[in-house]
């Protein structure tokens, strides 16, 4: 069983808070307890947990991994988005999700973040039930 919704990215690296979109994906499957799987099927892009309470946490984590690759450099890749290839391995391309009562086990502070690392453009992200 799984669900797909489209993320519609605004700039070229932003992580666009997808928690609301995930909750309902869970929903539709009828999943109440157990886990699911948040798949992102790109290879520039990314899905990752992080704080979804104050926006400047997500505007830091673009601008650090910004730094830490940078858009030029020693690249072979002749597409002339190698930073966005490299984001996406170091983020990661999925998450296992708990879901307790029909939502899902986050802290307080958490929330499920669509990472764009080559954008903008329409995206896909996949739930499925474990
Ligand atoms: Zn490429």
């Amino acid at each position: 069983m799984q669900k797909t919704f489209s993320v519609r990215t605004r700039s070229r690296c932003c992580l666009v808070d997808v928690t609301g979109e995930v909750r309902g994906a869970i929903d539709e499957l009828g999943v109440t307890d157990g886990a699911v799987l948040v798949y992102v099927p790109h290879t520039t892009a990314a899905v990752t947990i992080n704080e979804s309470a104050d926006p400047d946490v997500a505007r830091d984590i673009e601008k650090t991994l910004g730094k830490l690759v940078p858009a030029s450099g020693d690249y072979r890749h002749a597409e002339g988005n190698s930073d966005a290839h490299v984001k996406s391995t170091l983020v990661g391309c999925s998450e296992i999700l708990l879901v307790r009562g029909g939502d899902l086990v986050l802290g307080t502070w958490q929330g499920v973040f669509f990472c764009e690392f080559d954008g903008p453009r329409t995206r896909r992200m996949i739930v499925g039930a474990l």
